[in-house]
């Protein structure tokens, strides 16, 4: 089969490479229907990452038709189109039984597709457990939407959710890419009064504003941070959710969450090596009562059946994420390439196969 191949930093090739083997007795194929290169794939790709295997196919974002399905799966059948989520951990790892499912056997251990196994961005790809893994997709949700729900709408709520939103709270979510777009949908949801969103161009903060953002401003503005604090009065937000920036923005998020209270939830990446900077002051030089939290997306069938329901009932459309929609599988890189460069009018991409 095809696939298309990390091969060097900066670089991905399509390759002939061995067609995936059905995983005993719960795994199953499947061949991808619409697949969405991540920011992730892009920080990879041209991040300055190596390939961790041998023919190592990125790609985590997909809806999927199942090929094949091991002797032991009772729920998915060949031909059925499913959501697969973009972080899929084992769900028999010991460490689950501690609440620990994203980081369960190593470090990061429930991002497999694209990270220790072969990705999406392929002809066919496998996992290894399918009833704990796939995701139903309910009628009168798209297969657009089944799309964006698999890692971009569950990292935005896991974001929200972990920063602790009580009824309302004010709330900042710095960045408003697709993450940070549905971290603001979160947040309404989960009872913030006022949502402070940080982002600059014109189709992002449109769309802010349409999932409950009450205010946007623009980091080229000066520092957020001053910027936030003088539109609270100087006691600053409830919390934050950090879905983009540089490292900097992490500094900022310490400079403005309320004292006593405050919560910082980080969904973003910082590349690289070296430290994030923890200001004395603002950070009441170690006694400001301010809590930071670091998450991968909730992932797995539970979780993306419940963001299936939210988008099923109406709560939330994540389809105005879509602004680039490409076809064929010799797409990926013209996708990829977007995501890397974000002209724009971009928010996110599809590629139909
Ligand atoms: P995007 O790159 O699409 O969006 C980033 C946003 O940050 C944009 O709105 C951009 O503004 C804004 N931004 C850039 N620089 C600054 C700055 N200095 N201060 C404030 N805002 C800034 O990213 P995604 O939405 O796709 O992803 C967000 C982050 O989440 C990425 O780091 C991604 O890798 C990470 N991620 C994490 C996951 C997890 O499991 N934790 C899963 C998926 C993604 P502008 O409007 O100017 O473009
Ligand atoms: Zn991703």
């Amino acid at each position: 089969m095809k696939a298309w191949v990390f091969d060097r930093p900066g670089h991905i090739e399509f390759r002939d490479v061995a067609k995936p083997i059905l995983v005993e007795p719960y795994g199953a194929v499947l061949e991808p229907v619409l697949i969405s290169p991540c920011s992730s794939d892009a920080h990879t790709v041209f991040g300055g990452s190596t390939p961790k295997f041998e023919n190592h196919v990125l790609g985590h974002e997909c809806v999927a038709r199942v090929v094949e399905v091991a002797s032991g799966v009772r729920e998915f059948s060949p031909g059925e189109i499913v959501a697969v989520p973009a972080i899929t951990p084992d769900w028999r790892a010991v460490a689950i039984q501690e609440g620990n499912d994203r980081h369960a056997e190593e470090h990061f251990s429930g991002h497999r597709l694209g990270r220790t196994r072969p990705g999406v961005f392929a002809e066919y790809f496998a996992i290894p457990d399918s009833d704990t893994t796939l995701a139903k997709i309910p009628g009168g949700v798209s297969l657009e939407q089944a799309l964006m729900a698999v890692d971009v709408m569950t990292t935005g709520f896991t974001g929200a959710e972990a920063a602790d939103i009580k009824t309302g709270d004010i709330v900042c979510v710095i960045g408003i890419g697709p993450v940070g777009l549905m971290a603001i949908a979160a947040a309404v949801h989960l009872g913030a009064a006022r949502v402070i969103a940080v982002g600059s161009r014109p189709v992002c903060v449109e769309l802010a504003k349409r999932y409950g953002a009450t205010d946007v401003i623009d980091y080229h503005g000066g520092d957020i941070a001053a910027q936030v604090l003088s539109m609270t009065n100087g006691i600053g937000p409830d919390s934050v959710i950090i879905a983009g920036g540089g490292d900097e923005v992490f500094t900022q998020a310490v400079d403005m969450v309320r004292y006593g209270i405050g919560v910082i939830s980080n969904v973003n990446y910082y590349g690289g090596t070296g430290n994030l900077g923890f200001p004395k002051f603002s950070g009441g030089r170690g006694m400001a009562g301010k809590t930071v939290r670091t998450e991968l997306a909730k992932g797995g069938r539970a979780r993306i059946q419940r963001m299936l329901n939210m988008i099923r009932y109406g709560r939330v459309d994540p389809t105005p994420l879509i602004t680039h929609r490409m076809k064929g599988l010799e797409s990926i890189p013209a996708a990829l390439s977007l995501m890397n460069e974000k002209p724009r009018d971009l928010i996110k991409t599809s590629v139909e196969v």
